[in-house]
């Protein structure tokens, strides 16, 4: 198997837009994991909060909500007058918040870009944050198991991008001179997380972002670890014994693009992530 490394997890931003405060006029990306915690917060299903609560296939919180002073929409889960209604359940990026995540040479450092912090108003839980320490605050916002999170679905990311590679290196496929794949491969690092969405289709979307599985915060591996393999098996099953180019070709695209939108979901860039990958292929001799 072809392993291509995690490097480009070095600069991995976490996507809050810090435009307004905190549950305004963000973007928040969601891992399953996190998915399925905001769902058993809310008591309903993970695809009732799917369907009612996100955007982009399952993978973006919707802001839909009263707009601030500023006119930025607040999030669907922030009530007026009260705050976060689930704010046991909320994700990393709201956790972090106003700080940002970055994992360089495999150790995380946290990121404050601006000069001042845009949510002293209002917010109690980052008043004493000039006067603490990083790790106390994130302590204080029990990000750990989050962050594990976050590092264990880039490995599945990884790994459904470590198939699409062996379907086209190991199958002969690359062997055939066909620069279709990595074009492919390519564009879709360009592609929006919608088009990712729809092109991945229903039936591999709801495996890949709403997996049958019970989430709690103390099996979160254990969740991960079981999401992967019913992905690797679904992929075994279908992909196994494809017995032509064409199809073998699809199959690649299929699991480079589910690799894109998920890295899209953990607040990666897609883009580099395919540019890095197709010259990976093409330094183990496939065409473009
Ligand atoms: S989930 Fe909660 S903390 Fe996060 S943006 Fe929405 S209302 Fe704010």
């Amino acid at each position: 198997m072809l392993h291509t490394e995690l490097r480009l997890f070095d600069k991995l931003p976490l996507t809050c837009s810090r435009k307004g405060t905190c549950c305004h006029g963000k973007q928040v990306f969601l891992n399953p994991w996190e998915l399925a915690c905001l769902a058993n917060e809310k008591q309903i299903s993970v695809r009732e909060f799917r369907d009612l609560f996100c955007d982009f296939g399952g993978i973006l919180l919707r802001f839909d909500g009263k707009e601030d002073k500023q006119g930025y929409p607040a999030c669907s889960q922030y009530i007026d007058g009260f705050g976060c209604s689930v704010h046991k359940g909320r994700s990393l990026a709201c956790r972090l918040f106003p700080l940002g995540r970055q994992i360089q040479n495999k150790q995380s450092k946290y990121i404050f870009e601006g000069s001042t912090f845009p949510c002293f108003n209002g917010c109690p839980e980052v008043l004493n944050l000039p006067q603490s320490t990083v790790g106390d605050y994130l302590i204080g916002q029990e990000t750990s198991i989050f962050e594990q999170a976050q590092d264990a679905y880039l490995e599945v990311m990884q790994n459904l991008a470590d198939l699409s590679f062996e379907l086209l290196l190991d199958t002969g496929l690359a062997g055939t001179g066909e620069t279709k794949t990595l074009t492919i491969w390519r564009k879709l690092g360009k592609s929006s997380p919608i088009e990712l969405a729809n092109q991945i289709g229903t039936e591999w979307l709801d495996v890949l972002i709403i997996p049958n599985l019970d989430c709690s915060n103390d099996n979160v591996i254990d969740f991960i670890t079981k999401h992967n393999d019913i992905l690797q098996q679904l992929a075994q099953d279908q992909f196994a014994s494809l017995d032509n180019f064409t199809s073998i070709h699809e199959a690649s695209v299929q699991l480079m693009r589910m690799a894109l939108y998920l890295a899209k979901a953990l607040g990666a860039n897609p883009e580099s992530f395919s540019e890095y990958w197709v010259e990976i292929a093409k330094s183990n001799g496939a065409c473009e």
